[in-house]
């Protein structure tokens, strides 16, 4: 099956400014997948430039199998985008924004407006600028899932969301949206929900993938160390939790698990997504 996003090697500088530095990422088709990077590590650059919003300084680029300046009025439909900002019309009414997004599409799913409407409690007559920032954030959801897309592109999709709000989103993902042959791709810094939501992630830092897998094996390639105080595995493939000075704990690659062995007071073989993400930045920081 054509891989719903890949790209190799790709680059993007904005003057001085090298925000992707070779860029390798592959999204399989029917899989809900999370970007995850620190502010500033070029998430919403690379979803620009898969989209063909903006040009890259090099590599190669694929999205349902076409080049993003490729992507014909058919295929674009094809792809639903939720940006950071929405960049709704705010002079429109609700209902004439989704009655003007209808007409751009072929396949468009009524119920579906409805039911959401509903649930967010989104008035039709609404002017679009007097919503709140979450429920504007609802809306341009909407409006994306309504056409049925092939693959959904979310840019911080639960920014300005209250708790309620998330796990209302999560829910659609998860339950509404028929993932069948379909495909998620989303950008966060909120890890907690990628634990419980995404099948796969990747970590952007540095302008690079640091790693890319199963979130479940992205948090069992790394294991955390107890050691004595007088031990430093900085040197080594360590990266030390600094929680609590009296404490000296370590993230260790899991392969590297036996030669600290004789240190290790205590070993915890498996680790938050957030302690995970932690070890792959601070890692990077070290090396890039
Ligand atoms: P955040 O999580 O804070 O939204 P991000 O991972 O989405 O961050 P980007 O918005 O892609 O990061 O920004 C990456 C880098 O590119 C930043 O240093 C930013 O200042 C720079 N950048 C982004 N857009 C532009 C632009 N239009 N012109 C110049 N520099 C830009």
């Amino acid at each position: 099956m054509v891989p719903a996003i890949s790209c190799s090697n790709l680059f993007k500088n904005y003057g001085p400014n090298k925000v992707l530095k070779g860029v390798d990422l592959e999204v399989p088709s029917g899989k809900i997948f999370a970007l995850l990077g620190t502010n500033g590590a070029g998430k919403t650059t690379l979803i620009r430039s898969l989209l063909g919003l903006i040009p890259t300084s090099g590599g190669d680029i694929k999205v349902l199998g076409e080049e993003p300046y490729q992507i014909g009025p058919k295929l674009r439909q094809r792809i639903g985008y939720v940006s950071e900002e929405q960049g709704l019309y705010g002079w429109m009414t609700v209902a004439g924004l989704i009655n003007f997004c209808k007409a751009l599409y072929e396949r468009w799913d009524d119920s579906l407006i409805h039911k959401y409407l509903d649930r967010f409690q989104l008035n039709p007559k609404s002017k679009v600028q007097t919503l709140s920032k979450g429920q504007t954030v609802k809306l341009a959801l909407i409006l994306a899932l309504a056409p049925q897309p092939d693959l959904l592109i979310l840019d911080e999709p639960m920014n300005g969301l209250d708790p309620l709000a998330q796990y209302e989103f999560l829910q659609i993902i998860l339950k509404d949206y028929n993932l069948e042959g379909r495909t998620v791709f989303f950008s966060t810094h909120i890890l907690a929900d990628v634990q419980s939501t995404a099948h796969q992630a990747a970590i952007l830092h540095n302008g690079k993938i640091q790693t890319v897998g199963n979130v479940a094996e992205i948090r069992k390639n790394i294991a955390k160390v107890k050691v004595n105080n007088d031990t430093d595995l900085s040197s080594s493939a360590g990266v030390r939790l600094n929680q609590n000075p009296a404490e000296n704990y370590y993230l260790v690659p899991q392969e590297t698990l036996s030669q600290v062995a004789a240190a290790s007071e205590e070993v915890i073989s498996e680790v938050t997504l957030e302690e995970a993400f932690f070890y792959y930045c601070m890692k990077s920081d070290r090396h890039d």
